[in-house]
């Protein structure tokens, strides 16, 4: 079995793992029979809390005590549901996952619905990957053949099966209670909470919802122990994650490092190969779009949940964004804010009437008719958009700007002096 999430290795080494001949000859499928065999769910569930697993979605969340919510006496039916809406922009390493080694995933939610009891697991699967929801329709059908979902698995009492269901192409749809809501054949939007998932969540059943690298990683987990998993990484960041790389550098790719072991500067330079000639590192927003981004001081950052905080960022999904000194910031910035200005649900008035103002003055900013004015009634914005909304889509758009100001002031100033030029179209990189 691959160490975690490597998938790349195997593809690197021609060798991806998308048939059940292919995933068992590299020790797949061991995890579960051992588990049916000789746990009780409430120990699978505490052999997750051990590990120190931690949500690979973006918002870092001990997997095994999300687990652990569920309630042990509801009558209700309960749920697993893997959460494979990944549509957050730099962040590619779901999509491989499922379409290099699917089989690590069902194997995953698998062992996941043991743990709490449920009776079905769901893969929501972004709409525009349908590719990867094929190669996941087929790895379900194999599964299901082979007797690995259905009744019985493994001659035990375990009933457990898998529906692939394919989103419709919307980012909030990433948001848990509103990927539900759409799963339920209803609008994509955000419910209020409480209730949570854990308690009312799929047709209002304890629901389970993970990341699909969270779920992948669960095998491993339990094949060679919690402690072992436990070991990797740091006390608070154990095990590893895989960063998407993209933007100004040699080689853009996934990368899958031990947390807290990697430097922003190891990632950027040794892995993915470093910038073009004669360039600097200008700005990274190293755990997607929506967290503020960090400039070349921070690249001796170790790459973990807490370093990545107190520098002033999170690690979020792990999509780095690099940018060298020939891009903008401040172009960059409208960019993302147009991004969440068309993804906003439109459910609360300060996302939808926030994200659309703030866009209509980055842009005049960018076209160098702003005056300080607009500067200032952008800065005042951020205070009438932040804690006033649902769900954090909201704050995914105004975090990186107020923090783009705060790094940046010479770019902005400039920009208000002269606007943004037209970027050159880049060429494409080569290895
Ligand atoms: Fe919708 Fe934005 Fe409100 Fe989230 S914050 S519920 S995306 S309007």
């Amino acid at each position: 079995m691959p160490l975690l999430n490597s998938v790349y290795r195997q593809r690197e080494a021609g060798k991806p793992l998308v048939t059940l001949d292919d995933y068992r000859a590299a020790g797949g499928y061991q995890a579960l029979p051992k588990v049916l065999a000789e746990m009780d769910p409430d120990d699978l569930q505490y052999e997750f809390m051990r590990s120190g697993l931690r949500g690979r979605g973006g918002a870092g969340f001990p997997m095994g005590k999300k687990a652990s919510f569920l309630p042990k006496d509801s009558q209700r039916p309960k749920y697993v549901v893997c959460n494979a809406d990944e549509s957050e922009p730099g962040t590619f390493k779901d999509r491989e996952i499922m379409e290099f080694n699917p089989f690590q995933l069902l194997e995953g939610i698998t062992l996941a619905g043991y743990a709490i009891g449920a009776v079905r697991g769901y893969i929501y699967i972004r709409g525009e990957y349908e590719h990867q929801a094929r190669v996941l329709d087929r790895a379900v059908a194999e599964a299901r053949a082979a007797g690995l979902l259905g009744t019985g698995l493994f001659k035990s009492t375990f009933d457990f099966d898998i529906t692939v269901y394919r989103g419709a192409g919307a980012y909030i749809c990433g948001e848990e209670t509103a990927l539900l809501e759409s799963l339920e054949g209803k609008r994509g939007q955000p419910r209020l909470k409480p209730p949570f998932p854990a308690v009312a969540g799929l047709y209002h059943s304890p629901t389970l919802i993970n990341n699909v690298e969270t779920l992948a990683a669960l095998p491993p987990i339990v094949e060679k122990g919690a402690d072992w998993y436990a070991g990797l990484g740091t006390e608070k960041s154990p095990g590893t994650k895989i960063f998407c790389v993209s933007g100004h550098v040699m080689r853009p790719g996934n990368y899958e490092i031990v947390l807290g072991e990697t430097t922003l500067r190891e990632l950027i330079f040794v892995h993915a190969g470093g910038l073009r000639p004669g360039r600097r590192v200008k700005a990274v927003w190293v755990g997607g779009s929506s967290v503020p981004p960090l400039g070349e001081q921070h690249l001796d950052t170790p790459l973990d949940y807490e370093a990545l905080a107190a520098a002033g960022t999170m690690l979020g999904s792990g999509g780095c964004i690099v940018m060298d000194d020939s891009g903008s910031v401040v172009r960059t910035t409208l960019r993302l804010v147009t991004f969440y200005r068309h993804e906003s649900c439109g459910k609360c008035s300060p996302c939808r009437e926030g994200t659309s103002w703030m866009e209509k003055l980055l842009q005049r900013i960018v076209d160098g008719q702003a005056g300080p004015d607009d500067l200032e009634m952008l800065k005042a914005l951020f205070g009438r958009i932040s804690g006033r909304t649902l769900c954090p889509l909201a704050e995914g758009a105004v975090g990186p700007v107020r923090t783009a100001l705060e790094l940046f002031p010479d770019d902005w100033a400039d920009a208000l002096e002269n606007g943004v030029p037209v970027p050159e179209p880049m060429l494409p990189v080569s290895s």
